[in-house]
């Protein structure tokens, strides 16, 4: 176990190490933050997933009892698989002015930089409390916080105000788009191609529904941005995914599209989907159902991540913009965390190390300067509790 001071970089290495691609646990980079934290005086609470494989882990510095700023980064990080590496992506690599590995960027290092403040956290006697989180999962829709953040002003404090250290170059985000992942099957009954008229084609109904999106999302693009923050400017959606068909001579019986919604925040999203699932209902089903009355089509969510709002003034952006000494808050089309926390009542920005350019990639990277950026606004952080 590390004793004593230990540098950011030193503890992303560590942290990197760890292989938590989203389908591994994390519990063993888990147990090694707990075990660190501890080795300060510092308690954690672990929260852990249904299935006990995962867990977040929770901390509070300083008092009990009272708000106090919370620190939010996720644990898990996208596959390399297949991803043309010319590092071992688990062994952080130094290389001139960069540090590269899986997760490094996204989020290792903004966690890496919170646990080598702790030391510091401790030792300045804080009035105002700092929490850290630490998270899984997100890389799968944002849901492993979800436990977590619905225990904030329940069992656990309630902060005043939460960072999310989500790749932003150190820019104040308070803003970014909702995400949520839809899955249509449609049902329809197998026949021998030959005979198509005793069959309902699956796949020829989900081409129907795949255009009607297809109509929906031009749409999107021509109701555009009003607030004029976001690039692209307007709520998008994408089909995904489509899986379906048995063979060359069956009438397909079963055909499944996955698509996804990303919504500005102000987006009625449920106006957008009742409208499709009107469509599937009233054209695209009566269709199905001449031949075979138990043809289906279902939509359902797979996950869903809430958009950040801006909440100009709030306490999580006046504190931000100050500890990063800029003045202008920015939006981003990706969804974080960030909005879990903001539903549950916590001013929320997203800010940390890195770019998001570099996350998701080969070779993923983090540049050094972007550590000691991150490390001189935590400083500030600590000032400003003291
Ligand atoms: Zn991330």
């Amino acid at each position: 176990m590390l004793a004593g001071r230990t540098t950011t970089e030193e503890l992303l290495a560590y942290l990197v190490s760890f292989d938590t691609t989203s389908r591994n646990s994390n519990l063993r980079l888990i147990g090694f933050v707990r075990d660190y934290l501890e080795a300060f005086g510092v308690a954690s609470v672990l929260v852990p997933s249904e299935d006990g494989e995962k867990a977040s882990l929770f901390c509070t510095i300083g008092p009990e009892g009272v708000g106090g700023v919370c620190l939010s980064g996720h644990s898990d990080v996208v596959p390399v698989d297949g991803q043309p590496w010319t590092t071992d992506p688990f062994t952080l690599t130094p290389k001139d002015d960069r540090l590269y590995g899986r997760g490094s960027c996204d989020m290792k290092g903004f966690v890496a930089a919170c646990l080598a403040k702790v030391p510091d956290m401790v030792a300045s006697k804080l009035s105002t409390p700092i929490h850290i989180l630490v998270s899984y999962d997100e890389e799968l829709g944002c849901t492993g916080v979800i436990p977590a953040v619905r225990k904030l002003g329940v069992d656990l404090p309630l902060p005043r105000a939460c960072i999310v250290g989500e790749p932003t170059l150190m820019k104040v985000v308070d803003a970014h788009k909702s995400g949520t992942g839809y899955v249509t099957t449609v049902t329809g009954r197998e026949a021998h191609s030959s005979m198509p008229q005793l069959g309902a084609n699956a796949i020829f109904a989900s081409a129907e529904l795949i255009a009607e999106l297809d109509r929906l999302r031009a749409e999107l693009i021509a109701a555009g941005d009003a607030s004029g923050r976001f690039d692209p400017p307007n709520s998008t959606l994408q089909v995904v995914g489509i899986e379906g068909g048995t063979a060359g001579n069956i009438v397909p019986r079963r055909c499944v599209v996955k698509w996804n919604l990303r919504g500005l925040p102000n987006f009625d999203e449920e106006a957008l989907v009742a409208r499709f699932e009107r469509f599937a209902r009233d054209v695209v089903l009566p269709k199905l159902r001449v031949e075979a009355p138990e043809a289906e089509i279902e939509t359902h969510f797979t996950y869903r991540v809430p958009p950040l709002a801006p909440q100009p003034g709030s306490p999580a952006e006046r504190l931000a913009l100050r500890l990063a000494g800029q003045n202008a808050t920015f939006a981003v089309s990706y969804g974080t965390e960030g909005g879990h926390f903001q539903a549950q009542g916590v001013p929320t920005v997203i800010c940390g190390p890195g770019s998001i350019d570099q996350a998701h990639k080969p070779d993923e990277f983090i540049e050094v300067a972007q550590l000691r950026a991150c490390e001189r606004f935590l400083d500030g952080l600590i000032a400003e509790c003291t």
